[in-house]
């Protein structure tokens, strides 16, 4: 089903109203846009683009608490939302190593988390 959308464009003073027509998440005109700014903004807001997410998480039992990860591939843009919420909640277990899977398969995606930090395991 064809559907008719409105936005206002948020990439510049001019608040350009634009309308587009969508299916199933497909656009399929854009107009009202006075500068191609404003049609990047519906591209990107009906169809996100695939990218690399990184993030910063716990470590447990490490010599620091934290480590930046980052996902093995581009996580395609319908689900770079969730994927962003699930890594912040990712706990690690220590030792991690640069380079190196840290989740394997993350949310049964396909795509690896891989550790972009080495942190050694704490020994009392
Ligand atoms: S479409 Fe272009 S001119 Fe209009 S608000 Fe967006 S950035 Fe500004």
């Amino acid at each position: 089903m064809v559907v008719q959308r409105f936005k206002t464009c948020p990439r510049c003073s001019n608040g350009c109203m634009i309308t587009y027509l969508e299916e199933a998440g497909r656009i399929i005109t854009i107009k009202g846009a006075a500068c191609p700014k404003g049609e990047g903004f519906i591209y990107e807001t009906v169809a996100p683009p695939d990218s690399l997410i990184d993030a910063v998480v716990y470590v447990k039992n490490g010599i620091v608490s934290t480590a930046t990860v980052r996902t093995s591939k581009p996580v395609p843009g319908p689900m770079v939302d969730e994927f962003e919420k699930a890594m912040k909640k990712l706990e690690l277990e220590a030792p991690l190593e640069f380079g190196k899977v840290a989740v394997e398969n993350f949310m049964n995606s396909g795509i690896d988390i891989i550790s972009r930090t080495t942190v050694k395991k704490y020994i009392q």
